[in-house]
């Protein structure tokens, strides 16, 4: 048994999956970019971050909007199309880029036809170098074009957005997908070369019991996700205002958090996935 300190728990601390956490992170201003640009040594990665979602749920704590309005993607893209270019004049030249990861949001927010484009400026503006790919996916928008630009790009990374397989609680949450849109995307992803696969799932749900998180975990194993990012829900509604229409009835008290951590951690141990812990965070 894991021992269980409620004085602990109930301190503040920083949410985050890093360190430096966010918080410790201020605007840079343009000139110092600009020399921290210069200025690189080494390979470097790149992280291409797409902002909108094509549905936005209601737990969400990203930086992120509504992708219904094609203009403002449109406006977007060009704008970080012309990122791309000048980042890429101002890199010492010969610099290899060996990692690129696509996040948001949700990158298959937008066509594959304009992910390509990205991929193709990408390519023609950095000095790629086999590198390793990865990106996050939502299901729900989840296409046999978007598996073969995936396939055609070779990303070998993929992360699901899955939270719980239970419909209640996805309906709770704002974020219903059923488990054959999660199969159906799982095998896209496998029949387009993702070696890694990776499942986002979620403890500390509105409604969610011991035997739902079970469930989720047992259907993720049986899917074959060969990772599994287990967060705590964080219900901050004063920072992350879509979080109101969130009914809290039913939601897990901290002792029952911590029993479903307990469990989650157990049941990963158990089957084989190596444990790496981080705080609660806000999830997107
Ligand atoms: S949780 Fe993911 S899919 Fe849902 S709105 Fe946030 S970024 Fe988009």
């Amino acid at each position: 048994m894991w021992p269980y300190h409620p004085d602990l728990l109930s301190v503040p601390v920083p949410r985050y999956t890093s360190f430096p956490t966010a918080a410790e992170f201020g605007a840079i201003e343009g000139r110092d970019y600009r020399e921290a640009l210069e200025n690189v040594s080494g390979d470097v990665s790149l992280y291409v971050h797409i902002p909108f979602c094509e549905k936005i749920c209601f737990y969400c704590g990203c930086n992120t909007g509504a992708a219904g309005r094609r203009q403002r993607l449109t406006a977007y893209l060009d704008a970080l199309h012309r990122e791309i270019a000048a980042v890429s004049a101002l890199l010492p030249a010969g610099t290899r880029v060996t990692r690129l990861s696509f996040g948001g949001g949700s990158p298959n927010a937008i066509t594959p036809t304009d992910f390509t484009r990205l991929v193709d400026l990408l390519t023609v503006r950095f000095a790629l170098v086999d590198p390793v790919c990865s990106i996050e996916l939502d299901p729900r928008t989840m296409s046999p074009q978007w598996a073969q630009a995936i396939e055609r790009i070779g990303i070998a990374r993929a992360s699901l957005g899955v939270q719980t397989f239970a419909p209640h609680c996805q309906h709770r949450i704002g974020r219903v997908q059923s488990e054959d849109m999660i199969v159906a995307t799982t095998d896209m992803l496998r029949e387009a070369g993702v070696t890694s696969l990776n499942f986002d799932l979620m403890y500390g749900l509105p409604g969610q019991t011991r035997d739902d998180l079970l469930d989720s975990l047992y259907r993720t194993r049986v899917l074959r996700a060969d990772r599994v990012a287990l967060f705590g829900y964080a219900h901050v509604p004063h920072i992350v205002p879509r979080q109101r229409v969130i009914d809290t009835a039913g939601m897990p008290d901290q002792a029952e958090r911590f029993a479903m951590a307990q469990l989650g951690f157990d049941y990963l141990v158990t089957h084989g996935y190596p444990v790496v812990f981080t705080g609660p965070v806000l999830k997107g």
